[in-house]
C-alpha cells in the first residue's frame, strides 16, 4: 500500500493560513476574531507585528471598530524567531512590511506542526502586489481574502487608493489618507492624478 495514515497520526498537523485585502476590508477584525477563538479554548498563542505600525497601540493590535488583542513589537523576523516558544498559534499582522525570511519561518513553523496566521495587504496603495504578500498566499493552505466597500459607488472594493501626494509606501493608513476603491473608481482616479 502507498498510503499509510497511521505512520502520520500522532504529528500534529501545521497550516499557514492568510487573511488579506485592502484597507478598511475587515483584516484586522478577522486576525481578531480567529485569536479570540484561541483564546476561548484556551490554546498558547503569540501575536506579533512590525515596530513600523504605531497606529494605536504599541503593544496591541487594533481593528477600525476598535477590537483589539496584545501583540508584540517586533523590528524583523530574527527577533520574531528569538521570542518564539512553545505557542501552538503564530500569528503575524501587516505581514507585507516583513521580508522574505517571513516565508521560510513560515514553511518551518508549519512543519513543525504550528497553526501560522499571517495577514496583511495584499496590494499597495499603486495596486501593485505588497512585498512578500503573493509569496506567503503561495506557500499557504488557506486565503481568505477579504473586501472592502468602494468609498465612490458602494461596490466590493479591492483597492486602497492614497489620498495626498506621499509616495511613501510604507505609510500606515488612516482614514483620512486612504480610501477603499473598486477597480473602476481607482482606475478613474488614478488617471485623473
Ligand atoms: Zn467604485
Amino acid at each position: 500500500m502507498f498510503f499509510e495514515p497511521k505512520i502520520y497520526s500522532n504529528m500534529s498537523k501545521g497550516t499557514v493560513e492568510v487573511i488579506c485585502g485592502s484597507m478598511f476590508s475587515g483584516k484586522t477584525q478577522e486576525l481578531i476574531r480567529r485569536l479570540k477563538r484561541l483564546e476561548i479554548a484556551k490554546k498558547k498563542f503569540i501575536i506579533f507585528k512590525p515596530t513600523i505600525d504605531v497606529r494605536y497601540d504599541k503593544n496591541k493590535i487594533v481593528s477600525h471598530n476598535k477590537d483589539c488583542i496584545n501583540a508584540t513589537s517586533v523590528n524583523n523576523i530574527a527577533e520574531i524567531k528569538e521570542i518564539i516558544s512553545d505557542e501552538e498559534v503564530i500569528a503575524i499582522d501587516e505581514a507585507q512590511f516583513f521580508d522574505a525570511t517571513l516565508i521560510s519561518l513560515c514553511n518551518d513553523l508549519a512543519n513543525s506542526g504550528k497553526r501560522v496566521i499571517i495577514c496583511g495587504l495584499d496590494m499597495d496603495y499603486l495596486g501593485v502586489p505588497f512585498g512578500i504578500m503573493p509569496s506567503l498566499m503561495a506557500i499557504s493552505d488557506s486565503i481568505t481574502k477579504l473586501h472592502a466597500v468602494c468609498s465612490y459607488c458602494g461596490d466590493t472594493a479591492n483597492y486602497s487608493y492614497r489620498i495626498g501626494t506621499d509616495q511613501n509606501r510604507i505609510k500606515i493608513g488612516e482614514q483620512e489618507e486612504y480610501q477603499a476603491l473598486c477597480r473602476v473608481c481607482f482606475n478613474k482616479k488614478k488617471n485623473c492624478e
